[in-house]
């Protein structure tokens, strides 16, 4: 594909006529993509950034022109990482819109929706402005403003405490949002505390997992621009990452011929424009790709010639099949035995997919071949137990095609996102924090975070200097309730920090709020695997970057912000100079600046130094007459390369193979122990960072590790398996990972037009289960979990399987009457109370349901039912007009903020992949006469009890040599390796 535009000879006599902006030869073609050619690609050419005019709209029908500087930015409403332009009123300095940009390779000048409501989280009128400290009691609701030098002091005192009393492990940063490449970890290892802890077990980590165990990489990277079938596991674009840049690639696709099929409970967005629906019955979908699978083996439609290179059947045949020959025959014909029982009738009856559909799909994938791309993230992968196999199934897809890493296939992410070179890079820490990282999950993708309130509850440790980036697990995480609990005990966590843009549930119950910039407010690196190529993008505070163009010097983001609102990397810089002012814990010499011998490093010079060791950066730059850093701050993005294919296939250099050895059965090449590549058709290449250096169809890790009967890729059924669901008691799954397409996790909350578009979350519910239950759409409906209840209306809609129900997770945030006001577009005002077990309204029937049935164990015991902490959370008001600064908000018209329904969860730890299991059983009945929407019950000595059920059915370490966990896996800031070792 083209990547620069060629102007035809009216283009470009209309160019020199200045027509229309000439785009080409003032900046020269050597510019990073254009997006595609069209009538309609006005953007506004770089050589008139500093002053472009407009007409200001307002002023309409009068031409009023208005002098803009454009200032690129970066996206940070969700993790595709896409390109804006800020539009900032010369004048006034106020940043008026914000619109894409062009010269951005992921998002090449498009957004969704929550893109260009940037504007609205910048203007909101109910933003933090200024540093608070809590006065009064944890969570009573009493801020005071303090500066931002008595937050740096008492912050630094304290973790300065930690360290030198050797605490280190009390010392947690968790983060919400991420999204700056590494800078956290540089950091937290600068402190050599274990202190990283994330969102990921309750976002993607079951996928991630069953990707890590085919080849370590643990994300997948369609190309699905150049894909002829599309396969993709949910609506992930809707329900999280890569909505818009994949959304155009797929567009792309299916316009060049390319067929797309969804395999959805629901019928999503993303759904409705597939050439196949594919509704599943929820946790049904590895045993249809299975079933895949199998006629791709048996019809011989399978890449020959890929799989014997670059599997390890070798390994598998030598295992499960010691008396056969080791030939690639033997091995098909293993395959054909292994899957014969997934059937296409086999998969129906555990999916309600028609078996000629899953043929017929399985036949489109077969003949797509190397151009088959895949995605799967959250959804099948997150909500079930066992979830992880899923991924693990759909990419035995991509190998059994030979479409890993192809054109039109699908790549390891790792290949499509850029790792920077940071000055003074800090050493692995020599601590492992076992709040994150229990003996219980070796194989635990990312931190165990939302068992953390439960191992404080169990006293397995403590925190004492906690830090929240934009982070919300009050509300966003299951158990919410026992969130509270823990925040709220300040011998369990000494001292809470929210660092947040906004106020949110979680930062009602903190010490400190600080607010954060958003995007256009603060410095971030970013890049993500879009599409097949590797870019950067610069997140910039642009107000701070005009002040600059304008020669207004700026020390601190916070000068240049609204009202003190600062940005993370500052803030860090500051806080670990001020913990270690004299150099003696070792801290300060990782802050030094590069180009000034014992000075503190300031945030340009960090940038600078990244962009200077770019490849390709300095010498683009250099073109345009800018330096990298330069470079960046005027485009905004750098495409490091435009294509990455079949990495697998680097070669390794002579130099590395010096006193290397080859096994001459495997191909596998060591050095001092250690695997270097693999010898195919006589070529020492790369591989992949797996033990035997190829994807691993076949297991050791498994079986090392006490799961012997999934060292292959196999289906496992859910928690909320049909045979788990009893429907005379009116049971459900409920489906609750999906969210509406303009909603941010947390975040939406300050931005208006979102909340316009989406502002409620019914329970979706088939005709016929609504028929069945004698509903109507809008009635209301209590919703039993294992550990209370919510009261949500019902939309009845032929847009769900039958059998199943599904509720939006975004919806539902709450502020309660001693709160600042905050996000009033979004929240309702509530009550939180908590009730003695007779008071409440769980009945006895609900509490007998504390019941998990796993396939490998059945742990029904009612009398274990404990009766313990009982909170309740009643609706006082919706959403209301408010008077303020921003007329808009009297305009409001919506009432309805949705219900929580995620407090209501309990917790699911999937044994394996640590993935927090978000699909529910639930028993639905109309509601009681005492019922009213948003009403939230919840038993957190039942969830409590659930966590610890869960919590049985896990295989702890040590592993082989006493491990903690396998030294191949990734972990997140991996510590040094003899930490890895339990008794170290
Ligand atoms: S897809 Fe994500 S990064 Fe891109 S505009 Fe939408 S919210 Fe922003």
């Amino acid at each position: 594909m083209p990547s620069f535009h060629q102007p035809g000879f009216i283009e470009r006599f209309a160019e020199k006529l200045h027509l229309i902006p000439n785009l080409h030869e003032e900046l020269g073609a050597e510019l990073p993509r254009l997006t595609e050619p069209g009538a309609l690609t006005d953007y506004p050419p770089p050589e008139k950034w500093d002053d472009w005019v407009e007409y200001e709209a307002k002023r309409w029908p009068r031409r009023e022109p208005k002098h803009y500087m454009i200032v690129p930015t970066i996206c940070f409403n969700c993790e595709a990482g896409c390109g804006l332009l800020s539009y900032i009123e010369k004048e006034t300095l106020q940043v008026r819109k914000f619109e894409g940009n062009p010269y951005h390779p992921g998002s090449r000048g498009r957004n969704c929706a929550k893109g260009p409501a940037t504007i609205n989280q910048i203007n909101d009128t109910d933003r933090i402005l200024y540093p608070m400290k809590r006065e009064g009691g944890r969570g009573e609701g009493r801020w005071a403003r303090v500066t931002w030098d008595s937050v740096l002091d008492d912050i630094a005192g304290r973790i300065r405490k930690a360290l030198q009393e050797k605490r280190n492990n009390e010392v947690v940063y968790h983060v919400g949002r991420p999204g700056h490449e590494g800078y956290m970890d540089r950091i937290l290892q600068s402190w050599g505390v274990d202190g990283h802890n994330s969102h990921t077990n309750i976002c993607s980590s079951g996928a991630r997992f069953g990707y890590a165990l085919w080849q370590t990489y643990d994300r997948p990277s369609p190309d699905h621009a150049n894909a002829s079938f599309i396969l993709l596991i949910s609506a992930h674009l809707e329900a999280g990452h890569y909505f818009n840049p994949h959304a155009q690639r797929i567009i792309e696709g299916m316009m060049n011929g390319a067929k797309l099929a969804v395999m959805d409970t629901r019928l999503s967005n993303t759904a409705s424009m597939a050439d196949y629906w594919m509704p599943t019955y929820p946790g049904s979908e590895a045993a249809v790709l299975l079933a895949m699978a199998k006629i791709i083996i048996t019809e011989g439609m399978y890449n020959e010639a890929y799989l014997r290179e670059w599997v390890n059947w070798r390994q598998y045949l030598a295992h499960a099949r010691p008396n056969d020959e080791a030939t690639f025959d033997n091995f098909i014909l293993a395959l054909k035995d292994e899957y014969k029982d997934f059937t296409p009738e086999f998969a129906e009856k555990e999916s309600g997919l028609p078996a000629q559909t899953i043929i017929e799909v399985a036949r489109q994938i077969g003949r797509a071949g190397t151009r088959f791309s895949t995605h799967n993230w959250r959804s099948a992968g997150s909500g079930n137990l066992g979830g992880w196999a899923v991924a693990r199934c759909l990419h035995f897809l991509n190998v059994l095609t030979g479409s890993v890493g192809t054109v039109g296939g699908t790549s390891p992410s790792a290949w499509n996102k850029f790792k920077p070179n940071v000055p003074n890079k800090a050493p692995a820490q020599k601590f492992w924090n076992e709040l994150h990282f229990p003996n219980e999950y070796p194989l635990a993708h990312y931190e165990m975070s939302f068992l953390l309130p439960h191992f404080l509850k169990e006293g397995r440790g403590k925190l004492d200097v906690y830090f929240t980036r934009v982070f919300n697990p009050v509300w966003t995480y299951p158990d919410g309730f026992s969130w509270i609990e823990a925040l709220s005990d300040e011998s369990k966590v000494g001292l809470h920090i929210a660092l947040t843009p906004t106020w949110s549930e979680t930062a009602y119950f903190a010490d400190y709020v600080l607010p954060m910039g958003h995007a256009g407010e603060r410095h971030d690196l970013v890049s993500y695997e879009t599409h097949s190529g590797l870019w950067i993008g610069f997140r910039q505070p642009v107000l701070r970057e005009a002040k600059r163009r304008m020669g207004q010097s700026v020390q601190f983001t916070y000068e240049a912000n609204p009202g003190e609102v600062w940005e993370e990397d500052e803030f860090w810089i500051e806080l670990s100079w001020r913990i270690d002012p004299d150099g003696s814990l070792g801290i300060k010499k990782h802050f030094i600046s590069p180009y000034r011998p014992d000075e503190k490093i300031a945030i340009d010079e960090y940038y600078r130094y990244i962009f200077e060791h770019t490849a390709g950066l300095p010498e683009k730059a250099a073109q345009h007459g800018l330096t990298p850093l330069e470079y960046m701050r005027k485009f905004g993005a750098f495409e490091v390369e435009e294509t990455s294919y079949n990495k697998h296939l680097r070669a390794i250099s002579t130099a590395d193979l010096q006193g290397a050895q080859t096994d001459a059965s495997t191909g596998l090449i060591t050095k001092n122990g250690k695997a270097l590549g693999v010898m195919v058709n006589g070529k020492a290449c790369e591989g992949f960072p797996t033990p035997s250096r190829k994807q691993e169809f076949f297991s050791q890790t498994m079986i090392d590790w006490g799961w012997p009967e999934y060292k292959i890729p196999t289906y496992l059924k859910s928690h909320i398996h049909h045979e788990n669901i009893d429907r005379s008691k009116g049971e459900f799954p409920l489906i609750p990972t999906f969210r509406l397409p303009t909603l941010i996790h947390s975040r939406s909350g300050n931005a208006k037009w979102l909340y316009e578009i989406s502002n409620r979350n019914p329970i979706w519910m088939h005709t016929s289960d609504a028929a069945r239950l004698g509903v109507t759409t809008g009635d209301l409906l209590r919703v039993n979990t294992d550990i209370g209840y919510f009261v949500d209306r019902v939309w009845v809609t032929e847009g769900i399987k039958p059998g199943v129900v599904a509720c939006s997770h975004h919806l539902g945030r709450w502020r309660r009457p001693q709160d600042a006001p905050g996000n009033r577009w979004a929240t309702s005002l509530v009550e939180i109370k908590q009730v003695s077990s007779e008071q409440s309204s769980v009945s006895s029937d609900t509490q007998a349901q504390s019941t998990i049935h796993g396939p490998r164990s059945t742990i029904h015991d009612p009398r274990s039912t404990i009766h313990g902490h009982q909170w309740r959370m009643r609706t006082l008001d919706g959403i209301r007009p408010f008077k303020s600064k921003d007329a808009d908000s009297s305009r409001i018209f919506w009432s309805d903020g949705g219900v929580h329904q995620n407090i209501t969860f309990p917790v699911h730890p999937d044994p394996i992949s640590g993935m927090h299991c978000w699909h529910q059983k639930v028993r639905i009945e109309k509601a009681h006469a005492e019922d009213r929407y948003g009403d939230v019950m919840v038993d957190t000595a039942k969830s409590f009890a659930i966590y610890q059920e869960w919590l049985k059915l896990t295989r702890p370490a040590p592993g082989p040599n006493g491990l903690r966990r396998p030294l191949w896996f990734n972990r997140p800031v991996r510590p040094v390796e003899e930490r890895f070792y339990l008794n170290s």
